[in-house]
């Protein structure tokens, strides 16, 4: 059985040449995740075009991901060598932006005062240093650290997002997206969301003709708002990094399976991020826990995993993607299919939306028919991606072929789980449509004469054909 997850890898200074992109590309990346915290704007989209060139050159479909960091606090410097800040030592923490000490931490931020209070804990960088704030007083505050570690260069001050009084998207994370998007970028991801709203601010034309806005989980406020944010969003990516920070990091694996689970329904397509091969940043193999979090995270059932610095800043970027991909296939052909989609069957139904009940009602029923005839494959015929997706939620056994006349919606497929995206023409007609999609699964031996294959389409608001057809 082919990879059924989808594998994100996030672009950085290990990977960004095109040699190593194009062994990525080979060893199953299928969407390119690029971040705007580092570096200038133009590297960043320097990254997109080389990633589409090699994608091209080797005939391979990625889709681009585009990383919108959010309001990001940051310290003054510790210098290069870095400043040790060892456990239970007593610091003070000003407003300032010319350097950090063992004694005086300077966070360039000026409303810091009235964000934070005693009682706080605060994360430097990603963690390595812990301090909880004991005190607040006019312009000055204390704090003692309660894990110590060696702090280099500018570290996030990672301020409880319940606290700070900056909200997502800023508007340097919206200029960043708007360079993107007049290079027709297929997906932005939105750090620190805590609400719906803070989704519905970024204000893209919808998908297909803009990007897929994928809200990163990893505020408590987001967790509480999860509804209303899958609502406003096109995906989720549980953000583990940050929201192992800002939650008690035991409940983050309870979180990721509740996530997954509510996106799914929803039909949305689901990322699980960060660490998830994290020693492979150093080691060439994985540790055996980390080998297990990936194959676990597919039984949760996301639609995608995904690389951080492992890829962007590690030793061995191919390598760690081609690890993935044999970790997730292994995991993908021990997936209990029939209990998730009566599961998903189960959760489905209670809108009482018309047009997406009909979806539902029409891709489970493809679902159900493809399973019970083992058919061939599952041929989605769709503008908007809108019933790939719905179809990819039920996790058929059978290969989905998602077709689309939109580019755009087939590189936005790239992240929907079991689908093979494939780019048809036009061709007026509901029936000339179906033989060209049939046509070109055979052209790509994704199907063969005698084959018996689902088809399903939206033609009008919402999915509203299904038939079995044999190929001559
Ligand atoms: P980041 O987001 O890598 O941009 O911080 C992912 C996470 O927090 O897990
Ligand atoms: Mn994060």
């Amino acid at each position: 059985m082919p990879r059924r997850t989808k594998i994100i890898a996030t672009i950085g200074p290990a990977s960004e040449s095109p040699a190593v992109l194009r062994q990525m590309v080979n060893a199953g990346m299928d969407v390119a995740r690029i971040g705007l915290a580092h570096g200038t704007l133009e590297e960043a989209l320097e990254r997109m075009r080389v990633v589409r060139r090699v994608a091209e050159e080797e005939g391979r479909r990625v889709g681009v991901l585009v990383d919108l960091p959010g309001p990001k606090v940051r310290t003054a410097s510790f210098g290069l060598d870095g400043v040790e800040l060892p456990p239970d030592s007593v610091l003070e923490i000003r407003v300032g932006n010319t350097k950090c000490t063992d004694q005086v931490i300077e966070v360039d931020y000026d409303n810091l005062f009235q964000d934070i209070a005693a009682g706080d804990q605060v994360a430097l960088g990603d963690g390595q240093v812990l301090l909880e704030v004991t005190d607040v007083r006019g312009d000055l505050a204390t704090a003692e650290v309660l894990h110590g570690n060696v702090i280099r260069g500018r570290p996030g001050f990672r301020i409880p997002s319940d606290r700070l009084s900056l909200s997502t998207p800023t508007p340097e994370d919206l200029r960043g997206l708007d360079a993107f998007i007049s290079e027709a970028v297929d997906m932005v991801a939105i750090s620190f969301v805590r609400t719906g709203d803070d989704v519905r601010r970024v204000d893209v034309e919808p998908h297909p003709d803009g990007p897929l806005v994928i809200a990163k989980i990893e505020t408590q406020a987001a967790v509480r708002n999860l509804e209303d944010i899958i609502e406003a969003s096109a995906g989720i990516m549980v953000a583990r990094g940050d929201l192992g920070t800002e939650c008690l990091m035991e409940e983050t694996p309870h979180l990721q399976k509740r996530i997954i689970r509510d996106c799914i329904a929803g039909g949305l397509p689901v990322i699980t991020a960060t660490q998830m091969l994290d020693s492979m940043v150093q080691a060439s193999t994985p540790t055996r826990a980390e080998v297990s979090d990936v194959a676990n995270a597919v039984f949760d059932g996301t639609s995608a995993v995904m690389l951080s610095a492992e890829t962007a800043i590690g030793a061995h970027p191919a390598v760690t993607v081609a690890t993935m991909a044999r970790i997730a296939q292994r995991a993908d052909e021990e997936f209990d299919y029939v209990r998730w989609g009566e599961g998903i069957r189960r959760l489905r139904m209670t809108d009482a939306d018309a047009p997406k009940s009909l979806t539902d009602a029409m891709t489970g029923a493809a679902a159900t028919a493809a399973n019970e005839l083992q058919v061939a494959a599952i041929v989605c015929i769709s503008a908007s991606g809108f019933t790939v997706r719905s179809m990819a939620r039920f996790r058929p056994q059978t290969a989905i072929l998602g077709f689309s006349t939109s580019a755009r919606t087939v590189q936005q497929l790239t992240l929907s789980w079991g689908v093979t995206p494939i780019l048809a023409r036009e061709v007026g007609s509901y029936e000339a449509r179906v033989s060209e999609a049939l046509s070109l699964a055979q052209e790509a031996d994704l199907v063969a004469p005698g084959d018996v294959v689902a088809v399903v389409a939206g033609m009008a608001e919402a999915t509203d054909v299904l038939r079995l057809v044999r190929i001559h």
